[in-house]
């Protein structure tokens, strides 16, 4: 191999790790906006476990907004109750049904 071609050749491995360095950098945002957004997740999710839970303590019946949105939540697949609230529901939840029965 001549010293031209190896020259070429050494200038398209420097674009390739540039291009590399760019996408890794882009990779790099995604991930930190991923990690941002799974912390608010993970806050509301406990937010919302311990609202599902002081339901689940009352004896009163859910109204209005709540009882919506509970309604919702697990017509959409998720658990309502507090022994399982905001996981994937496999099928019915006796738990679930119970607390849907004071919507
Ligand atoms: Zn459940």
């Amino acid at each position: 191999m001549d010293k031209q071609a190896m020259l070429r050749q050494i200038e398209q491995l420097q674009d390739r790790i540039g291009e590399f360095y760019q996408e890794l950098g882009e990779l790099k945002l995604l991930i930190s906006d991923l990690i941002e957004e799974n912390g608010q997740l993970a806050l509301e999710n406990v937010k919302l476990r311990e609202r599902a839970r002081l339901y689940a303590e009352e004896k009163t019946p859910i109204q209005g907004e709540a009882a919506r949105y509970l309604g919702q939540l697990y017509e959409d697949g998720f658990h309502i109750c507090n022994v399982n609230y905001g996981s994937l529901r496999k099928g019915e939840c006796l738990f679930c049904l119970q607390s849907l029965q004071r919507v």
